[in-house]
């Protein structure tokens, strides 16, 4: 696929399902990437982090699924639904921290205990529908991982990312990181 076919392609289906809310929080879909992408890019991450911050909950928008998912008791997998679909365009920089995005929410709840009182009521029910915390072998086995450091600060942008009116760049502004990203990634021309 050609790079602007995937980004007119992200960016469709921001505009058909980014006006939902984000799941049980005061901010949308949209706003909630929005504010995942300009935290990592004001921290100085890389393009590809920051692109993974604006995609890391795209396998929801993709699928469409309702807003009150958690709630029924659906785990949805969205971080295997949106990484499936990252890693055909981009490198592994920008589909594995999206995959290990909700490993990294089970990490940090097993080796920081105020991190898991602080989650918001909305994240610490699908914490119950993705396996709770980690034991210890899980966490030894996710600080081995390559992309371990980087799934752990999306994580953290991605709790922050639920400021009800913040004002932030809008999606056009990560055109530019979201090429040099897909050139990075060497799967698209
Ligand atoms: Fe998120």
């Amino acid at each position: 696929m050609k790079r602007d076919e995937v980004i007119d392609t992200i960016m469709r289906w921001f505009r058909q399902g980014g006006t939902n809310a984000y799941f049980g929080e005061a901010v949308t879909q949209t706003e909630h990437a929005l504010q995942s992408a300009h935290l990592a890019s004001t921290s100085g991450a890389s393009d590809e982090l920051v692109a993974a911050s604006l995609l890391h909950d795209i396998g929801h928008l993709m699928r469409g699924l309702p807003e009150d998912v958690a709630k029924r008791g659906i785990d949805g997998t969205h971080e295997d639904c949106g990484a499936d679909w990252l890693e055909r365009h981009f490198g592994d920089a920008v589909s594995k921290p999206v995959r290990l995005h909700v490993a990294a929410k089970r990490y940090l709840c097993a080796v920081e205990p105020a991190y898991l009182a602080s989650l918001s009521a909305a994240s610490q029910l699908s914490l119950r529908l993705q396996g709770g915390p980690f034991s210890a072998d899980d966490v030894r086995r996710f600080e081995d991982d390559r992309y371990f450091g980087e799934a752990v600060q999306l994580r953290r942008w991605d709790d922050q990312a639920k400021i009800p009116g913040l004002k932030t760049p809008d999606l056009q502004h990560y055109r530019s990181a979201l090429e040099t990203a897909l050139k990075l990634g060497g799967k698209t021309s």
